[in-house]
């Protein structure tokens, strides 16, 4: 009797059940068309504020005091953007959300999140914008470029400063209690030279009902997070084959490289703005310059535009480091059947088997399908692994 991984693999995925799988489907294929409207909506927004008048108005009101007017008219560049924008987040990041059974929120606590998001938001993105603006000032013809290392250190500031000053606003971040799970963690963190007080747990149900866990932060402020949908709803070894792939990302430096990639994109895009700004302004029939921070909703616009068509690139430099962190959590705990029960958990929000163009196109993450197929092979390989995680009964 030999194991046989394309059978192991399919077990898996059909002990989801058919109804489950629908669902799954097609949720995941509602959220593709959401981006596409999204765009669609983006540009209505975007025509809307423009015909208000309203940054032009502020700009000119500014004039002579460039520094002051590029902060204050993108800060009202994004607080009209996200409120116009509400409706539609509201359908997509709330109702539809609830609809699926994904999250269990109230719509106060959304909401009183939502607005202090989006508080912060527009002063961060305003400081930015500020930032660029004075670099199409000063920098000359080569703003692009100074450009794409504003956004490097900015997403490293942000990198460094978000799991201290931002994420605590949302949510709880506790030390993981003690007992056989943080004991267990604290063997894996400590091969990875992660000090144990770096694990958390945080009350992630608060928003979603996704199980999930994520490495955040770098130098000081690194840690490993697993939301309390996750600690609740897996057994030890699921834990550990989670654990195990989170701490895959930090040791192999994944961040990092996505920083370099998203600001070379970055680049490529102001290159492209510098360009096709103009004629884009006109479609929308405004007259503003690229350096004009009343310009501002068209850039945005474009930003969305841009970030759709980089959706692939982007996507797929996501599921490789999403796949190395895989391979990292099988090569140091080895326990290939929990990881795909824990994977298999993470199908509900993420349907396991899309056609190959679809995951190209669409998937952060390897389909759960391949990435349990990829496990169920490791297991052939490996055949004597310890592992024991169907006997003891993921839930
Ligand atoms: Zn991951």
């Amino acid at each position: 009797m030999s194991f046989d991984p394309a059978a192991a693999t399919a077990a898996y995925i059909d002990s989801l059940g058919p109804e489950a799988l629908a669902k799954a489907e097609a949720y995941t294929v509602g959220g593709h068309w959401i981006l596409l409207w999204g765009v669609l909506v983006g540009a209505l927004v975007t025509w809307l504020i423009v015909r208000s008048g309203l940054p032009d108005r502020l700009q000119l009101r500014l004039r002579g005091k460039p520094v002051r007017a590029a902060f204050l008219v993108s800060a009202l560049v994004l607080a009209l953007s996200s409120l116009l924008t509400l409706p539609w987040t509201l359908y997509t990041d709330y109702f539809r959300m609830k609809a699926y059974g994904r999250t269990s929120q109230p719509l106060g606590d959304w909401l009183g999140q939502m607005a202090l998001s989006t508080a912060i938001s527009i002063v961060l993105g305003a400081l930015f914008f500020l930032g660029l603006y004075t670099l199409i000032r000063k920098a000359g013809k080569s703003w692009w470029v100074w450009s794409g290392g504003l956004v490097a250190a900015v997403i490293a500031l942000m990198l460094l400063a978000g799991p201290v000053l931002i994420e605590p606003l949302f949510n709880e971040y506790k030390p993981l209690p003690a007992g056989e799970v943080r004991t267990a963690l604290e063997v894996q963190a400590a091969k990875a030279g992660i000090p144990a007080d770096r694990i958390f747990v945080y009350d992630g149900s608060r928003q979603s009902n996704n199980f999930t866990a994520n490495v955040s932060g770098v130098f000081g402020s690194a840690r490993i997070a697993i939301s309390d949908v996750a600690l609740h709803g897996a057994n030890l070894n699921e834990v550990k084959a989670v654990t195990g792939h989170e701490i895959g990302h930090y040791v192999s430096g994944h961040i990092w490289r996505g920083v370099a990639l998203f600001s070379a994109l970055a680049m490529l895009f102001f290159f492209l703005a510098d360009r096709l700004f103009p004629r884009l302004a006109r479609l929308f029939g405004s007259k503003a310059s690229i350096g004009d921070p009343a310009g501002l909703p068209i850039l945005l616009f474009f930003a969305s535009l841009a970030g759709l068509l980089a959706q692939p690139i982007s996507s797929s430099f996501s599921r490789w480091s999403e796949a190395d962190a895989d391979r990292y959590s099988l090569e140091t705990v080895n326990l290939p059947d929990a990881l795909s029960s824990a994977l298999v958990k993470t199908a509900e929000y993420r349907y396991p088997r899309p056609g190959r163009l679809e995951e190209i196109l669409f998937y952060d993450h390897p389909s759960v399908e391949r990435r349990v197929r990829t496990a169920m092979e490791w297991k052939a390989a490996h055949p004597s692994t310890p592992d024991t995680a169907r006997d003891e009964g993921g839930s």
